[in-house]
């Protein structure tokens, strides 16, 4: 089974994955619903989708956990 992502890593690239998943929903957020700030703050599908995307960009940028 593979590693629980560090929660430092995860903090480390979190502004940076926000933004990008910000990008990817201009309009609507990953559940369908409208892409507020405020929704998005307490969207669990946002969330995972921006811890994704914080593995991605450790993996890129050489991070092992
Ligand atoms: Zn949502």
């Amino acid at each position: 089974m593979a590693k629980e992502f560090p929660t430092e890593l995860l903090n480390k690239y979190y502004a940076r994955g926000v933004e990008l998943c910000d990008a990817e929903t201009p309009m609507v957020c990953y559940c369908g619903r409208l892409a507020t700030g405020l929704h998005t703050m307490h969207c669990s599908r946002f969330a995972s989708k921006v811890k994704y995307k914080c593995k991605e960009l450790a993996k890129a940028a050489g991070e092992v956990w």
